[in-house]
């Protein structure tokens, strides 16, 4: 099965490198392809609207200099209850791949209640955003799916497999949970792999998900490689 990574990060939100460096880390670690992807502007962290149009001339070339496609991504924030992401279809179409993940909530006084607002922002996120991705799923400072039921879980997977939208498996994190994943292959959802990469070091490191892919008994046809890459 092909390796890949669509989920990076560089100087422009808070990775310690540029796109030519993901470029080359994931040539050298013989992935298929990467993708990089910064934050949307929302996160404290995240690029300022303003060097958008740098970061995709820096993708831009370090995809010149490189023999696997580089793809020009953005995480963009789910910043509201309704499913909002901090990025506008002007910036949205110039992109090859869109990531959205959810990474502030309003606090909760319980785990169950926490989960339940994650659940229902993600859902609307996924309901009216056309994105590719979803990334660390139910991961916000802990990892909140074991608290949601199976009809919930069985919800998410039905939506993502409506919508097109792949599910992450995040190594960083090591989230989602296998129950998850074979819900969501179930149901035909395609999976994709992140390392959510700060350095280059970290961009070749796929092995989690690898022997997660084969622990589900899923194959190089579930992932969102196919979408990006023949
Ligand atoms: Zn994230
Ligand atoms: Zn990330």
């Amino acid at each position: 099965m092909r390796k890949f990574n669509f989920h990076t990060h560089t100087l422009y939100s808070d990775g310690e490198c540029l796109a030519s460096g993901i470029a080359e880390a994931a040539e050298a670690s013989g992935l298929a392809a990467v993708a990089i992807t910064d934050h949307g502007p929302e996160l404290s962290v995240g690029i300022s609207p303003s060097k958008i149009p740098l970061m995709l001339q820096d993708i831009e070339e370090a995809r010149e200099d490189a023999d696997i496609p580089v793809l020009a991504g953005m995480e963009a924030n789910v910043v509201s209850a309704d499913g909002a992401i901090d990025l506008d279809d002007e910036v949205i179409k110039k992109l090859d791949i869109l990531v959205i993940g959810l990474h502030t909530l309003g606090g909760a006084p319980t785990q169950e209640e926490l989960a339940k607002n994650y659940f229902l922002a993600i859902m609307n996120a996924m309901r009216r955003q056309r994105a590719d991705v979803v990334v660390h799923p139910f991961r916000l400072h802990s990892y909140l799916a074991p608290y949601l039921s199976l009809e919930e879980i069985d919800e998410f997977a039905k939506l993502a497999a409506e919508k097109e939208i792949a599910v992450e498996i995040n190594s960083k994190y090591r989230v989602p949970d296998e129950g998850l994943l074979r819900a969501c292959l179930r149901e035909g959802v395609k999976l994709s792999i992140g390392t959510d990469a700060h350095t280059a070091a970290e961009v070749g490191t796929v092995d989690w998900q690898m022997a997660m892919l084969k622990r589900i008994g899923a194959s190089e046809d579930d992932l969102i490689l196919s979408k990006f890459l023949r």
